[in-house]
C-alpha cells in the first residue's frame, strides 16, 4: 500500500536524486526502539462481503449510505458485532430478516446487537443506514482547480476506509465487495472489480454505477472515484486495461500509461502468476502519489506527461510500481503493519525490474543506486530501524525509506544469494501458496526454505530484523615483492544500538593491463585482510564491483586510478570516480578527465556527474565545457549544466540563458534556465520573467521557476 504523499516524494527521489545521501551531520535521530509495540488485531468474526450502496453529493460534500455486512462468527455466542465506523451517523440497522437491530455508536465504533447471538461458524447479514458530511478522512470531496475538475474519491489507506462505510478496518481480513454509487449523471464512477451495470435516473439527473469485486481482498483496498472522466480503453490480450483521466489530459495518456500492457506481460512472466483480477484501471485523482486499490489504482494526476517531456519525467517507475502491487499487496497482503515490506519492498523492487527490462542495464543500475541513496539519506538524517518491526506510532510510520528502497535492495541481495532461478521460483511459490490471503514475513521465509532448501535465517536476521547497514573502510596496497594486492577491510558502523557486524559475501575485482580477475571473499568480522595475486600494480581495485551490497564505503584512491575508473568502469563506478575527482581541485589532469567525461561518456548520468564535479573543481576551462553540456542530448545533463552556469552569476550569460529558454524542448530545462537568470540578480530581466510566468508547462515547472527567479532577481 502506498501513502500517496510519501510515495510521491519517493518517486521524485528516485527520479531526481543522484547525489548520494551526503546530507551532512545527522539531524535529530529518532530512537526507534522506544516506539510502542503494536500487535496484530484479533478478530471475533470473519467479514465476508460488504455491499456498499452510497449516494455522493458533491454540492453538499455529503454522502448517504446503506452497507450490508455479511460475516461469519469466529466465537461461540457472539452477541455484539463491533465495526469500525467514524465521521458518519448511523440511523438504522436491520437484520437480514428485516427486523431492526439495537445498536450504539461511539466516536470510532458501531456496536450492533445480534438477535439471536451467533454460534461459531454461523454466517449472517445486516444492513446499516448512515449519512455523513465534510469527512476529514477516507473520502475526499475536491473542488475544481486548474489541475482537476470537481470530484470525489476515497482515500482509505492505511486505516481510513471506515470513514465511509462500517467495516472491520484491518488488513488481516479479506472480503469481497460491491459498490453501488449514485452521483450526478455528468460523472463517471470507477471502482474495484467488474462493472455490473450503469443505471440512469433521468428524472433525478443521477446515475448509479454498480461494481462487483468478486475475489477477496483486504478492506483498505476498497475504492471509488467519481469525476467527469474520459475513459481511454486499452487491453492486454483479453484483459481490459483502461485509463481514467480528466478530459484535458486525454492527449497525455499514451506517453504516461502506454506501456501498461507490456508491464502486465512482463510481470506475468517474472512473477510466474498471471494478473489476478478482472480488469486493470488507472484512475486520476488529486493526491500526491499512487494507491494500489485492487484492479483500480488511484493515480495522482501529477504524473500525466506529454511526449516532449516524457524522457525527463517518465511515469514508468510509478506506473510499474502500482501495477506490481496488484500481486504484492493486493493478491497477497501484509497481515499487519509490521510487515509493510511485503507490499512495498516487493513493489519497489518490481519497479526496478521493469525499468531495467525497459531501459537497459545502465538505467537499472542507476535506479538501484537511487534507491540506496534514498535509504542512506533517511538512515543518516532521521533514524535506523529493523525493516520488519512491530514498533510504531501509526501504520503510516512504516512506509518510509526503510520499507521502500532499503527492502528493495535487500531483495536484490537475496536474489544474488539464491541465484536468479531459485529467487524467482520463490516469488512464484509465495504468490501461489498464499494467494488471496494475508501474509507475514515468516510465510515468505518458509517459501524460501521450501523452494530452495536453504536456511537463510542469518541473512534475514541481519537485514530484516536488525537495523543499520555495513559501513566499510577499505584500503588496498600492491606488494611488488610478493606480487599480491593486500586489501584491508573494516566494518566501522556503530554497533551500539543492535546494529550487527554483518556477514556478507564480497566480490573483489582486480584490473590489470592484461585483464580483470574477480574473486569472492566472506566478510564476517569487524576487520579482515585479504590478498589477491597480481603480477603488476593494478590499474583499478573494485570492492563489490556489481554494487550488490547495501553499504556505505570509503575507499581512497589515487588520481590515476580514479581517472582510469572514470573511463573504464561501469556506470556507478564512473559516477563515483567523477565525484571523487572533484576533490582534486587544482589538478589539470583531473579536470581534463572530467571534461572528457562530461562531453563523451556514453551514459547521461555520468556526464551529469562529471558536470557537477567540474563545477566543484573550478578552473578556467570549466565554464566553456559546461556551456557545451547545456546542449547535451539528455535533458538532465542540460539541467545540471544550467544549474552550474547559473551559480557562476555571470551577467554576460543572460543572453545565453534566454536563448536556452526559447530553444530547449524540455520544460525542466526551460525552468532551470529561468532560475539561472534569477541568480544573476539582474532586475532588468524581471519583465521577461513575468512573461515566462504565464507559459503553461509540465507540473507548472516554468511558472514556478519564473516566480523563484523574480524573487531572486528582485532580492539583490
Ligand atoms: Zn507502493
Amino acid at each position: 500500500m502506498t501513502n500517496a504523499l510519501r510515495l510521491a516524494s519517493r518517486v521524485l527521489v528516485v527520479i531526481l536524486a543522484c547525489a548520494a545521501g551526503a546530507a551532512g551531520a545527522a539531524a535529530q535521530q529518532v530512537d526507534w526502539s522506544t516506539k510502542p509495540v503494536q500487535s496484530e488485531r484479533s478478530r471475533a468474526y470473519d467479514a465476508l462481503h460488504y455491499r456498499i450502496a452510497i449516494r455522493l453529493d458533491l454540492d453538499q460534500q455529503s454522502f448517504a449510505g446503506e452497507t450490508t455486512v455479511t460475516l461469519t462468527s469466529l466465537r461461540d455466542g457472539l452477541e455484539t458485532v463491533v465495526l469500525d465506523a467514524e465521521e458518519f451517523a448511523v440511523t438504522k440497522v436491520v437484520s437480514e430478516w428485516g427486523d431492526p437491530l439495537a445498536f450504539s455508536q461511539s466516536e470510532k465504533e458501531l456496536s450492533v446487537r445480534m438477535a439471536p447471538p451467533l454460534a461459531r461458524g454461523e454466517t449472517r447479514s445486516f444492513t446499516c443506514t448512515y449519512h455523513g458530511k465534510d469527512p476529514k478522512a477516507g473520502l475526499r470531496f475536491v473542488a475544481e482547480t486548474a489541475d482537476n475538475p470537481r470530484l470525489v474519491f476515497s482515500d482509505s489507506w492505511p486505516d481510513r476506509v471506515h470513514h465511509w462505510f462500517p467495516c472491520f478496518d484491518y488488513p488481516n481480513d479479506k472480503v469481497t465487495n460491491e459498490i453501488l454509487a449514485t452521483v450526478r449523471s455528468d460523472l463517471k464512477v470507477g471502482a474495484n472489480g467488474r462493472l455490473v451495470s450503469v443505471t440512469e435516473d433521468k428524472a433525478a439527473g443521477t446515475v448509479t454505477y454498480h461494481w462487483s469485486q468478486d475475489l477477496p481482498h483486504s478492506t483498505y483496498l476498497i475504492f471509488l472515484a467519481a469525476a467527469p472522466y474520459v475513459v481511454v480503453r486499452d487491453a492486454y490480450g483479453t484483459l481490459p486495461v483502461n485509463y481514467w483521466v480528466y478530459p484535458k489530459d486525454a492527449q497525455k495518456v499514451v506517453p504516461t500509461y502506454g506501456k501498461t500492457p507490456k508491464m502486465v506481460e512482463f510481470f506475468n512472466r517474472t512473477f510466474g502468476y498471471d494478473y489476478p483480477w478482472q480488469k486493470y484501471d488507472q484512475i486520476s485523482v488529486p493526491s500526491g502519489g499512487g494507491a494500489e486499490s485492487t484492479s483500480a489504482t488511484a493515480m495522482t494526476h501529477r504524473i500525466m506527461v506529454d511526449e516532449k517531456n516524457e524522457p525527463e519525467f517518465s511515469a514508468i517507475g510509478i506506473v510499474s510500481h502500482e501495477l506490481a502491487h496488484q500481486w504484492w499487496g493486493d493478491l497477497i497482503t501484509l497481515r499487519s503493519w509490521a510487515h509493510t515490506w511485503l507490499n512495498e519492498s516487493f513493489a519497489t523492487y518490481s519497479d526496478y525490474l521493469y525499468v531495467r527490462h525497459d531501459k537497459g542495464d545502465d538505467e537499472g543500475a542507476l535506479n538501484l543506486q537511487s534507491k540506496l541513496n534514498a535509504y542512506l539519506r533517511e538512515a543518516k538524517t532521521r533514524y535506523i530501524r529493523p525493516i520488519v518491526s512491530d514498533r510504531y506510532d501509526q501504520p503510516g510510520d512504516m512506509f518510509d525509506s526503510h520499507t521502500y528502497p532499503k527492502g528493495a535492495r535487500v531483495l536484490h541481495m537475496l536474489r544474488q544469494q539464491l541465484g536468479d532461478a531459485a529467487f524467482f521460483d520463490t516469488l512464484k511459490h509465495f504468490l501461489h501458496r498464499y494467494a488471496f490471503e494475508p501474509v507475514d514475513t515468516g510465510d515468505f521465509i518458509r517459501s524460501v526454505k521450501t523452494v530452495t532448501g536453504q536456511n537463510l535465517d542469518w541473512f534475514f536476521d541481519q537485514w530484516l530484523f536488525k537495523p543499520g547497514h555495513p559501513v566499510f573502510d577499505v584500503g588496498s596496497d600492491w606488494d611488488p615483492a610478493r606480487k599480491v594486492v593486500v586489501l584491508k577491510v573494516a566494518q566501522v558502523q556503530d554497533v551500539t544500538r543492535a546494529v550487527p557486524v554483518f556477514r556478507v559475501p564480497v566480490v573483489v575485482a582486480i584490473v590489470n593491463a592484461g585483464g580483470r580477475s574477480t574473486s569472492q571473499v566472506w566478510m564476517r568480522e569487524r576487520e579482515a585482510t585479504f590478498e589477491f595475486p597480481s603480477e603488476t600494480r593494478p590499474l583499478l581495485v573494485r570492492f563489490d564491483p556489481d554494487n550488490l551490497l547495501l553499504k556505505e564505503i570509503t575507499f581512497p584512491k589515487q588520481r590515476d586510478e580514479l581517472l582510469y575508473q572514470l573511463s573504464h568502469d561501469d556506470v556507478i563506478g564512473r559516477m563515483g570516480a567523477a565525484a571523487e575527482l572533484a576533490l582534486f581541485k587544482d589538478d589539470p589532469m583531473a579536470r581534463a578527465g572530467l571534461a572528457a567525461s562530461a562531453q563523451s561518456d556514453p551514459f547521461w548520468a555520468v556526464r551529469r556527474g562529471a558536470i557537477d564535479a567540474l563545477a566543484k573543481a573550478g578552473g578556467a576551462q570549466g565554464p566553456a565545457i559546461i556551456k557545451k553540456a547545456a546542449i547535451d542530448a539528455h535533458p538532465s545533463v542540460r539541467t545540471a549544466a544550467l544549474v552550474a552556469l547559473g551559480d557562476l552569476k555571470d551577467r554576460s550569460l543572460l543572453a545565453f540563458f534566454k536563448e536556452r529558454f526559447a530553444t530547449d524542448g524540455s520544460d525542466g530545462v526551460k525552468a532551470e534556465s529561468l532560475r539561472a537568470i534569477g541568480k544573476l540578480g539582474d532586475r532588468t530581466a524581471v519583465p521577461f520573467l513575468e512573461q515566462c510566468a504565464t507559459v503553461p508547462s509540465y507540473r507548472n515547472l516554468i511558472a514556478t521557476a519564473a516566480k523563484q527567479a523574480i524573487a531572486m532577481a528582485g532580492a539583490r
